[in-house]
């Protein structure tokens, strides 16, 4: 195995605020350009969102959530605890305004150009993880088996082939369509009677704690410096520049300072001089021991919003988008209603032995695009943040541009849209 990485030498330090999947990314990309790198998190090593989440590794995932039909979904479920697209009102002037402009793009024009910049990060994303993959042999249960749209009902069919169309026409990202008859002999783990499906084969899944996992241990033995438990609490700054970092495990000094923060980013505002409206969308998996006839590929039901993952020694249900702030709970209802949306499809929709019971804060931006940029006035401060619902697909191309834009060479796709300026 070549665990060997480093590229290039260079005589600078970075420091990475954040260990999930982004700040794991651009440890990778820092130090095989030759960065003296250590990363830093208040928790344990990519232990929040990049943990419990589906795996799915996505280009067909171009349409981002700012679309049309969002904000009626939004208004319904605050009388509807149990919507899987849920806001809960709030009184915060910061939670209005992220609202109000999150609904202002929720239009056919700002979805398209949205997904224009998203399939660009996309593809190269993919490109670079099956390079790391192939050059670590990184054992994370990497799948090429493509990701599967169900649908129920025929109208669901009927709408979701819209959805196709628009992805084919304007993003050449091309489904083969499975018409219902022929679902269970495409996989005999469904139930007979469905619609059919929209299979991408062009996408993939790993096991994403395993991939953190392998990843994180391969930096580590390449020089990358984690530590664990170490919260960023002030930044001392001078003419224009990052000096330091306080942490409640002392003083940190580098040259780069990269912001790998995810949901919680908006509290470094004030600290990095800059407006970073993240809000977390909190969302809920459980891992449970694989069925008996468990489905061969990863699938979601769009009619219910729910995803499943097949891994190797387990399976996984994941779903919800709620917008209820940093809460903490995992409402039994929230689980039951998990177990139940995968009945309409499954011939054994979960088993009884749970592994893992895990909900998750997305960072989420008003535009469903990442911010990937140097925080404005702070010439060595970098985000790589905001990654919305695909924080695992885009974390590959997301470190590849933070080492471009630190090194100030021509970006290997247009940037600019994921820009801090933006705001
Ligand atoms: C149910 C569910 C399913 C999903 N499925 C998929 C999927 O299939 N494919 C996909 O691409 N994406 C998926 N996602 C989204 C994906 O999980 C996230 O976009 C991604 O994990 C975000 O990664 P991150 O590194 O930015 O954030 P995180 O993993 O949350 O990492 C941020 C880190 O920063 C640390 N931190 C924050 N503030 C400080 C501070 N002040 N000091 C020190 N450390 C700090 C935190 O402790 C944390 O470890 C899913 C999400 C959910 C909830």
């Amino acid at each position: 195995m070549n665990t060997n990485l480093q590229m290039e030498s260079t005589n600078e330090s970075a420091v990475i605020v954040g260990s999930g999947i982004v700040g794991i990314a651009c440890a990778h990309y820092l130090m095989k350009h030759g960065f003296d790198v250590t990363v830093i998190d208040q928790s344990s090593i990519a232990s929040q969102c990049s943990h419990g989440n589906l795996g799915y590794i996505c280009p067909s995932h171009v349409l981002p959530l700012t679309e049309p039909a969002a904000i009626g979904t939004a208004i319904k479920s605050f009388f509807d605890r149990n919507a899987p697209f849920r806001v809960k009102p709030r009184l915060s002037p910061a939670f209005c305004n992220w609202m109000w402009q999150f609904a202002r793009r929720c239009n056919r024009r700002q979805m398209l150009d949205a997904a224009a910049h998203l399939k660009s990060i996309l593809d190269s994303s993919m490109i670079e993880y099956r390079e790391i993959i192939r050059e670590q042999s990184l054992d994370c249960e990497w799948h090429d088996s493509g990701l599967l749209h169900v649908l129920e009902t025929n109208s669901g069919m009927r709408d979701f082939a819209e959805t196709d169309k628009l992805l084919a026409d304007q993003f050449g990202v091309e489904a083969q369509r499975i018409e219902g008859k022929d679902l269970t002999e495409f996989d005999p783990a469904f139930r007979p009677g469905l619609a059919g499906a929209f299979y991408y084969e062009g996408d993939a899944f790993v096991r994403p704690d395993l991939l953190n996992g392998r990843w994180y241990q391969n930096l580590k033995r390449n020089g990358v410096t984690f530590i664990e438990d170490c919260k960023l609490t002030t930044v001392e700054k001078k003419a224009g520049q990052i000096k330091s970092l306080q942490t409640s495990q002392g003083k940190i000094k580098a040259d780069r300072f990269v912001f790998a923060t995810g949901a919680w980013s908006t509290q470094l505002s004030s600290h990095l001089g800059c407006r970073i409206p993240v809000e977390p969308g909190k969302g809920y998996s459980i891992t449970m021991k694989r069925p008996d006839l468990c489905p061969k590929y990863p699938m979601l039901f769009p009619e219910h919003n729910v995803g499943v993952t097949p891994f190797d020694r387990g399976y996984r249900l994941g779903s919800m988008m709620e917008f209820v702030g940093f809460d903490t709970s995992i409402p039994e209802r929230r689980i039951r209603q998990l177990r139940k949306s995968a009945q309409p499809y499954l011939v054994e929709p979960f088993t009884e032995e749970i592994q893992e019971t895990w909900y998750g804060w997305r960072p989420m931006t008003w535009d469903s695009l990442p911010i990937i940029g140097q925080v404005p006035r702070l010439d060595n401060a970098y985000l790589a943040t905001g990654h919305n619902m695909l924080g695992l697909s885009l974390a590959a191309a997301t470190g590849k541009l933070i080492v471009e834009i630190i090194q100030d060479k021509p970006t290997h796709i247009d940037s600019s849209a994921f820009s801090p300026e933006r705001f």
